[in-house]
Parts: structure tokens; C-alpha cells; sequence
């Protein structure tokens, strides 16, 4: 059992040398709201930054019964007999909301789970999706930092949490099924665009032939679409992660993906890029937060929304008086 009082130094010290007891201890004080915990988090981010950066974030979704457990349980095998050391992290859009999750936790990856180089950790929850998210992405950081080469960032499809998936990762991963023929329907565009891969699940038994109908079905659907900024054409495969066919070929699908950007610079530069959209998409939060937190604008608030509900003023006029409030109340 850890005591409360170690050092940030000596966290990041453990973390450094792998310590896995502590990496888990850290990302529990990046998860805490508590001001002394969040306060050391800090610290202990700042010194793992400079040994973080170097892992492939990758990405993964798709809805329930997609077969993400079953899917990341078998890449995640595959990649720990290469030699690699793996984190497996998640986003739960519903930790916002309730307090139950439909990602479930760490024990739907059986053989992962018992890997002492595999790190699972379950989704954070807080009081926005913004608040998991960023969570999330500190505690890539940190499992960088302790040696993880390999990071997934695994959410289930709410159009938001894709997008906060997308805006960390390097490659993005979408686990598809085949259906009647008209799989393409219930998919977002947006969330297709946002595909490096996408990838068919459960091509097994009497499934194989439907699912490369699947697989050429998507293909076309993406001809469609606008060339990629990286340049890479994403591509779509059918795998079974239960019988664990094709799998390697979507992590050399990776790799290549990996090495293109690599030489391309685009790697690197969305990488940055990223980092630019995390400091505003911060602040964002925090003024919105301090903004919907502020005691003068509570008060104000239920008077100018009756008066912009009842046609008096107009919404901007209303948002006029808020703000104005807001901006009174920090001088
Ligand atoms: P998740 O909700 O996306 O995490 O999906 P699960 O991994 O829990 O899988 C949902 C169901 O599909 C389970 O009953 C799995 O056994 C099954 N399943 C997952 N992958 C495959 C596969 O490759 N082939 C077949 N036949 N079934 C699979």
C-alpha cells in the first residue's frame, strides 16, 4: 500500500523506472479533483514530458458488440509477443452522465489483464466529456513516460468522444461489422473521415464472405470522399479478432502509416498541432467553467433567460447583460 505523502520527485523517479504500482498511483492523483492531488499531478506531469512522445498512439472504436475487447485483448497479445509494452486507456462518454460505463472495466480483456506488459486502465470519470478527455491525455504521459511504446485510446461511438479520441491519438482506428449490405447507413460521415483504417470485424466461419462485401462496400465510400491532409489514403481490412486472423496485417497497415508520416513530416506536425488545440481547448473549459461557476452570473441568469424566453430582449442583448456581469464580478 502507498502512503499519501511521496514525493513528486519520487513518483516520477518509480514512473521512470517503470514501477507500475506507481504509474497507476499517479494517474489516480491526475483523475482526483482534490486541489493537493491535482497540484503534485502537475508536478509529476512536468517531469515525465520530457521522456514522454515516444509511443504510437493508435485510436480505436466502434459501437457495442463491435468486438473492442475482444479486438484490443488480441492486437494487444500481438503486439506484447513483438516485444512491445502496451497501455490501453479509454474514453466513457457515459462517466459524464451516469456512473455507470458502457466500456465496462479492465476484466473484458482476459489475456491483456494478466500481461505484465500490458497497463489497462478503465475510463476516467468527471463532469464533462472535456474533463475525461483531458485526463486521458495527461495519463498518455505518463505511460509514455514509464515505457509504454504503445498506447490505445478506446471509446464507443458518441460522435464527441470520437472526436476527443481523434484529437490525441496518431492513427484512428474504426471497428466495423458487416450488416445486410446497407452498413454504410448508421455511420457518421464525420466519424469515417476521421479514419486512418477501418477495419471488419468477426470475418470468421460463414461471416468471411459478407464481411469482404463489407470491406468493398466501405472502399467505394471513401473513394468519395476529399484526398486526407496527411496524404495517406485510409485503408479497410477484415479481421477476426476472436480467431485472431488479420491482425497482423492491420498493425503493418500501422506501421506504414507510421513511417510515411514520419517522412512526410505530417507525423510530427499533428502532433503539435494537437498539442496547440489541448492549450486552447483548455482554456476554452476553464472559461466556460469559471463563467458557469461565477455567483453574479447565477443570479442574473434565470431573470435574462425569462426575458430573452418572453421576447423582451434579444438572446444577444441577454448574453450582453451575462457576460457583462461576469466581467464586473472579476474586477
Ligand atoms: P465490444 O462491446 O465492442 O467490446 O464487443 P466485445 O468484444 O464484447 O464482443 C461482442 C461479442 O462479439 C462477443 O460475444 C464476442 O465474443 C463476439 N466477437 C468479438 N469478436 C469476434 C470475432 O472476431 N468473431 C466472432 N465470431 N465473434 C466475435
Amino acid at each position: 500500500v502507498l502512503r499519501e505523502d511521496y514525493s513528486a520527485e519520487r513518483y516520477i523517479e518509480e514512473i521512470l523506472a517503470g514501477n507500475r504500482t506507481f504509474l497507476a498511483r499517479a494517474v489516480t492523483l491526475v483523475e482526483s479533483t482534490r486541489h493537493d492531488h491535482q497540484l503534485k499531478a502537475q508536478q509529476i506531469l512536468e517531469g515525465c514530458l520530457p521522456y514522454s512522445g515516444h509511443s504510437m498512439r493508435v485510436g480505436i472504436t466502434g459501437v457495442p458488440g463491435a468486438g473492442k475487447s475482444t479486438s484490443i485483448d488480441a492486437f494487444g497479445m500481438h503486439l506484447i509477443k513483438q516485444g512491445h509494452k502496451l497501455a490501453v486507456l479509454a474514453i466513457d462518454p457515459s462517466s459524464e452522465i451516469s456512473k455507470g460505463s458502457i466500456l465496462g472495466d479492465k476484466t473484458r480483456m482476459e489475456r491483456l489483464s494478466r500481461e505484465e506488459r500490458a497497463f489497462i486502465r478503465p475510463s476516467a470519470s468527471s463532469s464533462s466529456l472535456g474533463g475525461v478527455a483531458r485526463k486521458t491525455r495527461e495519463t498518455i504521459i505518463l505511460c509514455e513516460a514509464a515505457g509504454f511504446d504503445t498506447v490505445f485510446v478506446e471509446t464507443v461511438g458518441v460522435g464527441q468522444s470520437e472526436t476527443a479520441v481523434h484529437s490525441m491519438v496518431d492513427f484512428f482506428l474504426l471497428i466495423q461489422l458487416a450488416g445486410t449490405g446497407d452498413e454504410l447507413q448508421g455511420i457518421k460521415r464525420g466519424i469515417m473521415e476521421m479514419a486512418d483504417g477501418i477495419i471488419i470485424n468477426k470475418a470468421d466461419g460463414d461471416n468471411v464472405d459478407k464481411a469482404r462485401l463489407a470491406a468493398q462496400h466501405f472502399r467505394n465510400a471513401l473513394q468519395l470522399f476529399p484526398a486526407t491532409e496527411s496524404g495517406w489514403e485510409p485503408k479497410v481490412m477484415t479481421y477476426s479478432g476472436l480467431k485472431g486472423i488479420g491482425i497482423k496485417e492491420i498493425f503493418d497497415m500501422i506501421d506504414e502509416y507510421r513511417q510515411t508520416t514520419k517522412e512526410s513530416g505530417y507525423f510530427d506536425y499533428n502532433r503539435r498541432r494537437q498539442e496547440k488545440w489541448w492549450m486552447y481547448e483548455t482554456v476554452n473549459e476553464e472559461l466556460r467553467r469559471s463563467f458557469y461557476d461565477n455567483e453574479q452570473v447565477k443570479q442574473l441568469q434565470e431573470t435574462v433567460e425569462r426575458e430573452v424566453l418572453e421576447n423582451r430582449i434579444t438572446p444577444f442583448v441577454g448574453a450582453g447583460r451575462l457576460l457583462e456581469a461576469f466581467y464586473q464580478s472579476l474586477k
